[in-house]
This record gives C-alpha cells, sequence and structure tokens, in this order.
C-alpha cells in the first residue's frame, strides 16, 4: 500500500510581534499569524489557536520552532548570553 505524502508546509504559524503598543507606543505584544494553503489571505489574531482534531485530517503534524539565540544556541526565554532580543524583535516585525 503505498504511503500518503506530506508536503512542506500546509499551514505556517508564526509568533509575530506588534511593536507599536502601550502609552509609549513601543510596548511589544506577540501575536499569531497564520496562512493555510488555499486560504484568501493570511491572518493576525491575538486569540490563542486551537488545534481541534476533529477540523484537522488524522495524520496532521504539528511541528513548533522557537527561534534560537546566534550566540549561544538557546531559545529567547532561557538565553542570557546578552543577545540583543528586543532589537532583532523590533528589526523583524516592526
Ligand atoms: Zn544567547
Amino acid at each position: 500500500m503505498k504511503e500518503p505524502t506530506y508536503f512542506q508546509n500546509d499551514c505556517v504559524f508564526e509568533v509575530k510581534a506588534d511593536c507599536y503598543n502601550g502609552d509609549s507606543g513601543d510596548e511589544i505584544k506577540p501575536v499569531l499569524w497564520g496562512f493555510c494553503n488555499g486560504d484568501m489571505q493570511d491572518d493576525t489574531t491575538e486569540e490563542p489557536w486551537t488545534i481541534d482534531p476533529k477540523h484537522l485530517p488524522i495524520g496532521t503534524k504539528v511541528e513548533i520552532k522557537f527561534p534560537h539565540c546566534p550566540e549561544c544556541d538557546l531559545s529567547q526565554e532561557v538565553c542570557d548570553c546578552g543577545f540583543d532580543w528586543e532589537t532583532w524583535i523590533k528589526n523583524t516585525y516592526g
């Protein structure tokens, strides 16, 4: 029996940043951006993404990738080597 094929990405989600919040206008707020093949447009939300197995084909795989520090290889939450994550966020999403 043949096995089904997985393409590279059917849906892509990314935690992006809204960099112009708060009273000072420079507060960083995480937002969830998503796009699935076949969608008319991409979408950004502050709501959590719910993974509902009833609305996904059986065999769906969800992989989550964190950005890792270019200096120490640790993820943002545990990196304490001094890499300037805030500037990286503002340069990438601001
Ligand atoms: Zn680091």
